[in-house]
């Protein structure tokens, strides 16, 4: 089967998808002997949230036996294009993977340059040019420590990857006003999981120890609210048993604090799943829709507008509903969305699961520039899923997020602080 016919189906795969086929090429390419080094390129290593090609370069001086071995990958299905230097592949996935092989000597440049964006790349080029700095002269003894070499021979700080879109960063480093962006490490929280309360499949001690092996100060459990049917939302009884395993998972671990959150429906008619006096009784309260994603897009706008404004609403969770890959965001006034969400001060979602990543980079920066707040939350549903945190803290990044603005990079009493006081 060719490329044609997958691409049909879609050109670009989920980066959590790409991500792991090219960690999988990684590996087998640095078990070749042949192979003195590998690294991704593209916009795998930018952190796209999708991703068209995966680009991977070796460093090697014996690139056709390389390319012998290469070619035998049993994921590869089909070779398009083949050079000394090149080769051009379809894979099991339907993306193409485009391997680069060069001399050494040549590594870190390549890598620098095809980690792209081209944007980012021509524009850096051009600044190199004016100075008259010649970036194959620049020493490094990885492609980071070379990378930051070509900057700093430019009088800039570190351009990270995900930043390299062209969309300002380079001025930002003249200017000496690159972001401090957030870091996986100032994550100090997770307020969005689920237990087999509802549809996660571990117990709430599961996933509050996963948390705490996490080095996390807290986490929310957050179940579904009790019209999710599908899920076996809980009733207004349910959650009140499950507050007290709750308390006594806090009694048992004073270094630690689970939240009692619920992950409230906005209902058709916007109406929030349970009524403001249960609400407000929760430590947080985050909001979703979940159905009626057919309402046409003032409705869908009308129904999140009332939930942001509800003085119990902490948290809006994937504010657009997209899958990627599978579902388009439902239609949404989003400008308006976000405007609100800032105004109320209730904090927007970056849903880190890689199916979701939801909100995206470019609507967090808009978020960030109105003054709004952000959570960065896995929604797991599962405890191995807290990992995929590392998605949502990129996808932040991408956006220019500082951690100022993540409510769960805050020490759990400044969160607390935060949730108490109401809108
Ligand atoms: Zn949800
Ligand atoms: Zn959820």
């Amino acid at each position: 089967m060719g490329c044609k016919l997958f691409r049909r189906q879609s050109s670009r795969v989920p980066l959590g998808v790409a991500l792991s086929f090219a960690q999988e090429l990684q590996k087998y390419l640095e078990s070749l002997p042949e192979v003195l080094n590998v690294s991704l390129a593209g916009s795998a290593r930018r952190w796209k949230e999708t991703v068209g090609d995966i680009d991977l370069v070796v460093s090697t001086r014996e690139p056709n036996k390389v390319a012998e071995q290469f070619v035998k990958h049993p994921r590869l299905s089909h070779i398009l294009e083949q050079a000394s230097d090149r080769i051009l592949a379809c894979s099991h996935l339907g993306i193409k993977v485009e391997l680069i092989q060069v001399p050494p000597e040549e590594f870190n440049l390549t890598v620098f340059r095809d980690t792209g964006s081209k944007a980012h790349w021509l524009h850096l080029e051009q600044v190199l040019a004016e100075h008259g700095i010649i970036p194959e002269l620049v020493q490094g003894s990885s492609v980071e420590e070379f990378e930051k070499g070509v900057y700093a021979a430019l009088g800039l700080a570190y351009i990270p990857p995900e930043l390299r879109e062209d969309q300002g960063e380079i001025e930002a480093a003249v200017q000496g006003q690159l972001p401090q962006l957030i870091e996986l490490g100032d994550i100090k929280g997770d307020l969005h999981v689920h237990t087999n309360w509802s549809d996660g499949i571990h117990t709430l001690s599961q996933m509050a120890d996963a948390a705490r092996a996490r080095g996390y100060e807290y986490i929310a459990i957050t179940d579904h609210s009790k019209s999710l049917r599908i899920t076996h939302g809980l009733s207004e009884k349910r959650v009140l048993e499950q507050r007290k395993l709750i308390d006594q998972y806090n009694r048992e671990h004073p270094d630690f604090r689970v939240l009692a959150g619920i992950e409230v429906d906005i209902l058709s008619n916007s109406a929030l799943d349970y009524p403001d006096d249960f609400l407000k009784d929760m430590d947080i309260v985050i909001a979703s829709v979940h159905t009626g994603f057919k309402q046409d897009q003032e409705r869908l706008t009308e129904r999140i507008l009332t939930a942001l404004k509800n003085e119990h609403v902490d948290i809006l969770a994937h504010p657009t509903g997209r899958l990627l890959g599978r579902r388009a965001p439902y239609p949404l006034d989003l400008e308006e969305v976000l405007e609100v969400a800032a105004a109320t001060q209730t904090a927007v979602e970056i849903n880190a699961s890689p199916d979701r990543l939801d909100l995206d980079a470019a609507n967090s920066r808009c978020l960030m520039e109105r003054g709004g707040l952000l959570a960065i939350n896995t929604d797991a549903h599962d405890c191995r899923h807290l990992t995929d945190m590392e998605f949502g803290v990129m996808t932040a990044r991408r956006g220019w997020v500082e951690k100022n603005s993540v409510i769960n990079s805050w020490p759990l009493k400044k969160l607390q602080r935060w949730l108490n006081k109401g809108k």
